[in-house]
């Protein structure tokens, strides 16, 4: 039995409560179209059981989500006719995260349609990353 939320909405998509345009379902996983689309065939994915950020899902629904992506963006590409695509996660309020159920979007850039960004890029100092590496592996 997965974990469910009976006042989140992705949840209520998943015990079928709210009607969804559905494109693909396994025993772990569910994806269904955006009804906000930045672009045609903006698909979303999601764990069938209830994690609000992904540092929470468990290995087993991480593992299944990360088997279907690459079959799930074939499908959307093919369907679309669109080449380039991103793949969009949000974890938390600043990170533009909105529903509190993990997602990934499927987004394909097509023309001026699907996702932009802003990219403001640092630079990797050895020092700084020496003891970032150090403190990321002890958590492991
Ligand atoms: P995020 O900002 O990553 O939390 O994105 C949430 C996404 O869920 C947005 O792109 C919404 O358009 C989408 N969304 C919200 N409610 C529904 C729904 N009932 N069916 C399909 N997509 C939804
Ligand atoms: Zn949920």
């Amino acid at each position: 039995m997965v974990q469910t939320d009976p006042n989140c909405i992705f949840c209520r998509i998943v015990a079928g409560t709210i009607p969804c345009h559905k494109v693909y379902e396994d025993d772990h996983v569910l994806a269904f179209l955006d009804i906000g689309p930045l672009s045609r065939g903006h698909t979303l994915v999601i764990p069938k059981g209830h994690w609000a950020t992904l540092e929470q899902v468990s290995d087993e629904a991480g593992a299944a989500i990360g088997r279907v992506l690459p079959r799930l963006a074939r499908a959307v590409l093919n369907a679309t006719g669109a080449k380039e695509w991103n793949l969009l996660q949000n974890n938390g309020r600043a990170a533009h995260q909105v529903v509190d159920h993990v997602h990934f979007h499927i987004i394909p850039k097509i023309g001026d349609t699907g996702l932009g960004l802003d990219w403001p890029a640092g630079k990797l100092a050895g020092e700084n990353a020496k003891a970032l590496l150090n403190a990321m592996r002890q958590q492991l």
